[in-house]
């Protein structure tokens, strides 16, 4: 049986400890109904069709088609439409923000795969903001990109990191192309594919090398306050916050560290860290932009059509060099695979 994908920016071991320890009711509080909300979400995905049919086209444009919907708190999706393509700017920024980051989304991997839209075929962007009551989450429900608006204590809005945006709409490319099971290995490449090109939309809007990008998930989410700075740090998984409140970021960075669990299907949103913090040292040794050898590696696997919606580390890792050799030269190959060894998932030569 496939595994829905549901994936909120914020994964259950995060929610599940504020429940348990949040020092304010009202922040518990947001954490209890933001988890009921995802569970509640987690059953409409599993009962949907897993790809939906894309609209076909007779030509495929080279801009982005963005509808943005306003909940006003009601979570009666997809709420009344706020803005859409082409239109001018409005009052709300959190409006703003969610239409620049589908459109910084659809931009990058425009420019640097020549995908059109996500699903390749120039498929509508819709997002819903201002979802429930102060819900402490943002996830891509197969059809749409839905935005809570934190519940202003320890969360900020979850429009204001790009990166977010990137990672959940990565979750509908990875749908149209390797389709990775959701549950254990497969399910935290699948997360971690969403984190690398989450990344990657922020460094490619930003103009950054891999040198100066800060390698975050969420920057920015996290109030002032908070003992953090973000969700996940790539370049030093289980690092990104320590706060009473949150908890300590649980994410191991190499296979010493894998979490054997039967939460969050196997633990996706942790050991995501290990093959994130692959590409991360494969990206800082090939140097120069992420998204151009590094980025395009990576999305010759999702992409390519062989690699299986079941692969575990080590098929991954063997795609990703392989692919360093069809496209570039032994350097690459050998960063890449050495990338693979520091993390404990490749045995060294
Ligand atoms: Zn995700």
């Amino acid at each position: 049986m496939t595994v829905p994908v549901f994936c909120g920016i914020v994964p259950p071991h995060i929610l599940e400890h504020l429940v348990a320890h949040a020092e304010d009711d009202a922040v518990r509080e947001a954490a209890e109904r933001s988890l009921a909300l995802d569970a509640l979400n987690r059953v409409h995905r599993a009962e949907a069709p897993s790809t939906p049919e894309g609209i076909v086209r007779e030509r495929v444009l080279d801009t982005a088609e963005r509808t943005v919907c306003d909940d006003h708190h009601t979570q009666r999706l997809p709420g009344r439409v706020v803005r859409t393509e082409g239109a001018a700017p409005v009052p709300d920024q959190t409006v703003d923000r969610a239409y620049d980051g589908l459109g910084a989304t659809f931009d990058f991997y425009l420019a640097a795969y020549a995908r059109h839209s996500i699903d390749g075929r120039g498929l509508p962007l819709d997002a819903t903001v201002h979802y429930g009551q102060r819900y402490d989450n943002a996830f891509w429900n197969g059809e749409r990109m839905i935005f809570g608006d934190g519940d202003g204590t320890l969360f900020n809005d979850f429009t204001v990191s790009v990166d977010v945006i990137g990672h959940e709409l990565t979750h509908g490319v990875t749908q149209y192309s390797a389709n990775l099971d959701y549950q254990d290995q497969s399910g935290a490449l699948n997360e971690s594919v969403s984190d690398v090109f989450g990344s990657l939309v922020k460094q490619y809007s930003l103009k950054q090398t891999a040198d100066q990008a800060d390698w975050l998930i969420g920057a920015g989410l996290l109030a002032p306050g908070v003992h953090g700075v973000a969700l996940r740090s790539m370049k030093a998984p289980g690092t990104a916050y320590d706060d009473p409140n949150l908890g300590q970021d649980p994410q191991p960075a190499t296979m010493a560290g894998y979490v054997d669990t039967s939460d969050d299907n196997g633990g996706v949103h942790l050991n995501s860290g290990i093959p994130n913090h692959a590409f991360y040292l494969a990206a800082t040794a090939i140097g120069g932009f992420a998204w151009e050898k590094t980025g395009q590696i990576w999305y010759d696997v999702l992409t390519g059509g062989t690699l299986p919606a079941s692969a575990d580390f080590a098929t991954f890792a063997a795609a990703t060099v392989a692919a360093a050799g069809a496209r570039y030269g032994a350097a690459e190959v050998a960063a890449v695979r050495d990338a693979w060894v520091q993390v404990g998932v490749v045995a060294p030569a």
